[in-house]
């Protein structure tokens, strides 16, 4: 859905600014799956990726503005894989090859009659779909480290807690022989044939992203050996012209963050004296990439979280010198210390890091590209009119900050969804101001990037 259509729920294929076909149906999981089973009768089906992981239990779907049921079962498939899934897939086929049975599989859901003992019951989708107050129960109970159960009708959802993915297992994965050819039809992947995935998961937890509920909000990050190695096979690739894309993850400065307690401590990473800050073996590997022969340039274009990187002026020093295009992706989000609270993104100020950026490169043409959100749950007019205020003090200073600028769209899952559903904030309980109607959507993005008023 976020890819067939725009956050004003816009067919992306009719867009006149940006007309995109994705040949993809709506809720393409379900269409296929109940296409296979009456053709495929007997065949077990499994359900993986970004929309099975997000949808797999009760959520709110903004694009019919109604909670839906789990995936499980409106598309009558027969296991569910959250999170990235290759560990999940082995261990499916290797009992289906021994005719076993799936349950018990971790990070996969299931549907059962029966509650199995150690499961926690979340509110039940029936609880859910009519109260506010369950639903932010239900969001806050959410985790990928749980044995979770959620009640439809007389059956159950049942989620068993992510396998603990490990240094060894993304080595294992990252060193197969992917073929790295993009079919024709995807040109906008082109971009990443040569890209390299250092770690995953993310510490953010910012309320409108869903990654921390996918891939999981701790680091697991790669060996450095076994990233250059990839590297060094990447520069015996026919096509490869001697640029790596990108060196990175869902946030290129979390290399090396990861923490021995993380699978286990359900605590907040960013505020916590144990995480490693340091940026020290992602320096160190940057710099053992950019030497390997046949390399002439290696890129990070993925975002950096800038709060972090502010503290090690090597590591933005390093980036700035040898790994940018002109230009730095870094995600503020927005101004307003209101929204910025309610989207869990209360960091150092933007300033100060600008004045940073700036002065380590100073008389070169390095810019900041912003990604800016309006109109997420919070962002009243008087709000709005904070950010646009920043954006127009950014561009006096010869900056193009509304670059980056999107309306914020309820995906399955988090929690500022979460709020804009239930118009309360689920940590506290607290009613939240939330802009839903088209025009308040689009005046607060004319705000921003000062569009003629008949848009
Ligand atoms: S101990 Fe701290 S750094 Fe480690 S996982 Fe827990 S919160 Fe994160």
């Amino acid at each position: 859905m976020l890819v067939n259509y725009t956050p004003l729920k816009r067919g992306r294929a009719k867009d006149e600014h940006a007309p995109y076909e994705s040949g993809m149906p709506d809720r393409a999981v379900l269409v296929y799956a109940n296409k296979i089973k009456p053709l495929f009768p007997g065949s077990v089906i499994v359900l993986g990726g970004i929309e099975a992981s997000l949808r797999r239990f009760a959520h709110y779907d903004y694009w019919e503005n109604k909670v839906r049921r789990g995936l499980l079962l409106d598309s009558r498939a027969d296991i569910l894989v959250y999170g990235p899934g290759e560990l999940q897939a082995i261990e499916i086929a290797r009992r289906l090859e021994a005719s076993q049975d799936l349950s018990g599989i971790p990070g996969t859901c299931l549907v059962k009659r029966e509650l199995p003992s150690r499961f926690q019951e979340i509110p039940s989708f029936e609880d859910v779909s009519s109260s506010p107050g369950q639903f932010c129960r239900a969001q806050n109970s959410f985790s990928n480290r749980k044995h979770l159960a959620q009640r439809h009708d007389n059956r159950y959802i049942l989620q068993y807690p992510m396998p603990d993915y490990r240094t060894e297992d993304l080595d294992w994965i990252y060193g197969l022989p992917f073929s790295r050819k993009i079919p024709p039809q995807f040109p906008e992947f082109q971009m990443a044939q040569f890209s390299i995935v250092t770690h995953r998961g993310c510490i953010g937890r910012c309320s409108f992203c869903s990654l921390s509920l996918h891939q999981g909000d701790r680091i697991v990050s790669r060996n450095e050996e076994s990233i250059l190695e990839e590297i060094r096979r990447l520069t015996r690739h026919p096509r490869f012209k001697g640029y790596i894309d990108d060196l990175g993850g869902p946030t290129a400065n979390m290399y090396g963050m990861d923490c021995k307690a993380g699978p286990t401590c359900e605590r907040d990473c960013l505020g916590c004296r144990t995480l490693d800050r340091s940026h020290r073996r992602l320096v160190h590997l940057m710099k053992q990439a950019r030497q390997i022969p046949g390399v002439k340039k290696v890129f990070v274009r993925s975002g950096i979280r800038y709060d972090l990187a502010m503290e090690s002026e090597e590591y933005l020093k390093e980036l700035s010198d040898h790994h940018l295009s002109g230009l730095l992706k870094v995600a503020p989000e927005h101004v307003s210390r209101g929204v910025l609270r309610l989207m869990n993104k209360e960091t150092r100020p933007l300033e100060e890091f600008r004045r940073l950026f700036k002065r380590i490169n100073k008389g070169r043409k390095q810019h900041l590209k912003y990604y800016l959100m309006v109109a997420h749950p919070g962002s009243g007019k008087k709000e709005a009119q904070e950010l646009a205020g920043e954006v127009r003090r950014l561009e006096k200073e010869g900056e193009k900050p509304v670059e980056g600028v999107q309306i914020f769209t309820p995906t399955p899952m988090t929690r500022s969804t979460c709020m804009y559903y239930t118009g309360l904030d689920p940590a506290t309980g607290e009613k939240v101001f939330v802009p839903r109607t088209f025009s308040e959507k689009k005046e607060q993005k004319r705000m921003l990037i000062s569009l003629p008023k008949k848009y």
